[in-house]
């Protein structure tokens, strides 16, 4: 998998190509990141590029011009996602069907957002990272980069960890622990040390589906329960009833 990515900024996302797990997928070629600094492909002398909003008002917008060339100047540009608060908000769901790309290519905007027709012919699709406002579209698409590369074959270690994953199943994960086992009385529940495979998978479930409930219950509605999960989610609610009436 390809990523280009287009910004102002290209030592926020060199800083993010040379951490942990992301350096880690692009050393054994498993993803491949081109970083593109859109003031390179700026005629001014000053290599800006922004200006002033047509209309009046106030703040800066993105060129036209040296986005394109930066978007010309790629090999190829795959699929052209703009992050945006204005986009589709991102889900687990998208990323598994982004991860069918071979190239993708981030546009991250800045100041007031882009001109609209670099928008208009240049991009495919516009992405958010929920209903707020931040001050450039690096983050989201650093989002994206470990969303999508944590969905490919062999970067992660243990492909049953990503199964197990919030979303993947429409619920929440269950809760973790590590060691020591035990802080202050607070212990970690006896049944994850019991050796008890089949004892600890119904454990997790239970929970994934209890701390869905509590957290997220509108995802349940979307998840069709087997008989054992709906019967497991019953046993936690009363549980959870009886401990909070204690
Ligand atoms: N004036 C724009 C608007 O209200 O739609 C917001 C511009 S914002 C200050 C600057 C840039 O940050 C945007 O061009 C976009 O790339 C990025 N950005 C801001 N919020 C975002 C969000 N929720 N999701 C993804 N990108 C976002």
């Amino acid at each position: 998998m390809k990523f280009n990515i287009l910004t102002i900024f290209p030592e926020l996302i060199t800083t993010f190509s040379k951490t942990g797990f992301i350096k880690r997928t692009i050393s054994e070629n498993i993803i491949d990141m081109n970083i593109v600094d859109i003031r390179e492909y700026s005629d001014n002398i000053h290599k800006r590029v922004d200006d002033k909003t047509y209309g009046g008002g106030p703040g800066m917008v993105l060129q036209y011009p040296p986005i394109k060339s930066a978007i010309y100047n790629l090999k190829d540009r795959g699929h052209v996602i703009y992050l945006s608060p204005q986009g589709q908000t991102l889900t687990q769901e998208k990323l598994s069907s982004l991860s069918s790309f071979n190239q993708i290519t981030f546009l991250c905007g800045r100041y007031e957002g882009i001109d609209q027709r670099v928008l208009d012919e240049l991009v495919d699709e516009e992405i958010s990272l929920g209903d707020y406002v931040i001050s450039g579209g690096e983050t989201g698409c650093m989002a994206i980069i470990e969303g999508i590369t944590r969905l490919i074959p062999g970067a992660i270690d243990d492909l049953e960890s990503v199964k197990q994953d919030s979303f993947q199943n429409g619920i929440l994960d269950h809760p973790h622990y590590t060691r020591p086992d035990d802080i202050d009385g607070k212990k970690v529940p006896e049944v994850l040390s019991s050796g008890d495979h089949g004892r600890i998978a119904k454990w997790r479930k239970k929970q994934a589906l209890g701390v869905t409930w509590i957290k997220r219950p509108e995802l349940l509605k979307n998840v069709k329960l087997s008989k054992e999960d709906d019967k497991l989610l019953k046993e936690y609610i009363a549980e959870f009833k009886e401990n909070e009436h204690k």
